[in-house]
């Protein structure tokens, strides 16, 4: 037991005393005194000793009173400061430890193994765990509700990991360390939490649902050191984010950093690309397959670079996930429409919209602006979006894609047969348009499947009264087939690549030139 200073204090006050009363007591100083006194009765020494007696012990008693108030003082300050220590390192909401303690307990973790005699660092696998519809919830029914399903996570984590490391790292953000696992139950662990946290919360004013995205990395296999193995753990959490289906987790793979570094790089200078609008529109013909005749245009974006161009599946799905998306299309939109306006008014504009943009009505807003900018009518624009976005949020996708086509604005759904339920969306939403991924296209020739499931397609859109646009017509045959089929729009390498506003130009002009000597 450590003695506290006012402690030693008193028990070094007590000796001396001790050793006083021991020395007296062997010069038999009272007797002394007694005599002294006696001897010199008119100096009166025995009021004088009197008085000193009894302040002596008022004394006593004030200097007892004092050192119980500072050691009460002192008590009271280690506590403040032990209970900010625990705040320093713990979630005030779970009562998890927080990524700062996160460190120090590595530390500590791989001491306390040293001094078993473990020779080597432990083997952990490190779980990255973002939950999933948490901060719809948050925002729809308040923070309590947020707080109340934190909480209750926070539970059913330390539950499965009843003797290992869990911390909340932030936000909807925790994170399990998980000893000498073998690499085979890991998945067995990571569905465990998947499952656990998608279990439905009961709580007083509700029941909620969330779900969890789930990365994972190994301690040493995947870093060099712990640090490292986090961040991989994320980089594997955010691939899983990725994922549609959203509910799934994902190991660690190298690979993962490499694309992570390039995705970086190219994030970074896609930014200054928009802000120098170095991303420029292009144009795809849409043509009609009966009367060859123009029909419209698909605006595709395009990053030119000097050191080489950057394909748009590169560079729009880092613009999706790093929010550029909705400056992006601003952007080639504007440029567009500034050339679209003086096109011949049966011509149509068809421009992509990411699935992240059909989640609030912001980017209608924009748009809207843009057109009236442009006196552009929404009616020859049309939106095409792919399915992604309904399976994620069908309600709030539903009502946004409503929104649009009440503005006269037409929807096609576009890469139609690649996605996971096609037929649902046609139903559910107001589809004016169907557009067959190319992959139906492209095996027309040579593959004999094909034929029955792009007629089927071409038939039940026709029945529908919705447009068909074949996408990746290559050359005359596939055209041909498309054209016996009944499909009515076509578009693809045969009729033309996307190209730039002024060859755009040239197309329209070349086509009224053949529309009219027809
Ligand atoms: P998408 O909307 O399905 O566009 C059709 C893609 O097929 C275009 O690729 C086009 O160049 C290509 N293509 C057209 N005809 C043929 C053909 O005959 N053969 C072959 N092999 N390919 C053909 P691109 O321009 O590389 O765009 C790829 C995807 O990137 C687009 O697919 C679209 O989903 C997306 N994208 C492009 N620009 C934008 C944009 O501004 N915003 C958004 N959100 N997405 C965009
Ligand atoms: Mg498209
Ligand atoms: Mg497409």
């Amino acid at each position: 037991m450590k003695l506290r200073p006012e402690q030693i204090e008193l028990i070094v006050l007590c000796v001396l005393a001790a050793l006083g009363t021991v020395l007296f007591v062997a010069i038999d100083a009272f007797e002394l005194a007694l005599e002294f006194i006696e001897s010199h009765e008119d100096w009166e020494l025995d009021e004088a000793i009197l008085a000193l007696t009894v302040f002596g012990l008022a004394g006593f008693i004030y200097g007892s009173r004092r050192l119980r108030q500072l050691s009460r003082a002192l008590r009271d300050k280690e506590k403040a400061e032990r209970e900010a220590r625990w705040l320093a390192d713990h979630d005030a909401l779970t009562g998890l430890p927080n990524r700062r303690f996160l460190s120090g307990w590595f530390k500590q973790f791989t001491a306390g193994r040293r001094k078993l005699g473990a020779s080597q660092p432990p083997d952990l696998a490190v779980l990255s765990i973002d939950l999933n519809g948490f901060k719809k919830i948050n925002d729809l029914h308040g923070h309590l509700t947020g707080d109340q399903i934190l909480k209750a996570i926070a539970l059913r984590l330390r539950k499965i990991f009843p003797n290992d490391f869990v911390a909340r790292m932030g936000g909807d953000e925790f994170l399990a360390v998980i000893e000498a696992p073998s690499v085979d139950d890991l998945p067995g662990v990571q569905m465990r939490v998947v499952e656990e946290i998608s279990r439905p919360i009961t709580l007083p004013q509700m029941n909620a649902q969330v779900g969890a995205s789930v990365g994972c990395a190994l301690f040493p296999k995947d870093g060099r050191n712990f640090r490292d193995v986090i961040k991989n753990a994320d980089l594997a959490m955010y691939e899983a984010k990725r994922n549609p289906l959203e509910n799934c987790f994902v190991p660690f793979h190298p690979n993962l950093r490499t694309e992570y570094e390039y995705k970086t790089t190219i994030e970074r200078e896609l930014r200054q690309a928009i802000e120098k609008r170095d991303i420029v529109p292009f144009y795809q013909p849409i043509v009609d397959l009966y009367s060859s005749a123009l029909s419209g245009f698909e605006l595709l974006s395009r990053w030119q670079r000097p050191q080489g161009n950057v394909p748009p599946n590169e560079f729009i799905p880092i613009a999706e996930e790093k929010r550029l998306i909705d400056d992006l299309t601003e952007l080639v939109l504007d440029q567009a429409l500034a050339w679209a306006r003086v096109w011949p008014r049966d011509l149509t504009l068809s421009f992509n919209l990411s699935p992240s943009q059909l989640l609030s009505d912001m980017m209608l807003s924009r748009i809207m602006y843009i057109l009236d900018k442009h006196d552009f009518p929404p009616e020859r624009l049309i939106v095409e979006i792919t399915e992604s976005a309904f399976i994620r949020d069908l309600a709030s996708a539903q009502k946004v894609v409503g929104q649009f086509h009440a503005t006269g604005m037409k929807i096609a759904l576009d890469d139609f047969g690649t996605g996971y339920s096609s037929l649902s969306m046609i139903h559910e939403l107001p589809i004016d348009r169907l557009k067959i991924d190319q992959r139906f296209v492209r095996n027309l020739n040579s593959s004999k499947k094909q034929v029955p499931i792009l007629k089927a397609i071409i038939e039940m859109a026709n029945e529908l009264g919705i447009e068909v646009t074949a996408e990746g017509i290559e050359d005359l045959a596939q055209m041909d087939k498309l054209r016996q089929f009944h499909c009515p729009l076509g578009q693809g390498m045969y009729f033309g690549m996307p190209v730039p506003a002024n060859e755009a130009d040239q197309f329209i002009h070349r086509r009224q030139a053949v529309s009219i000597s027809r």
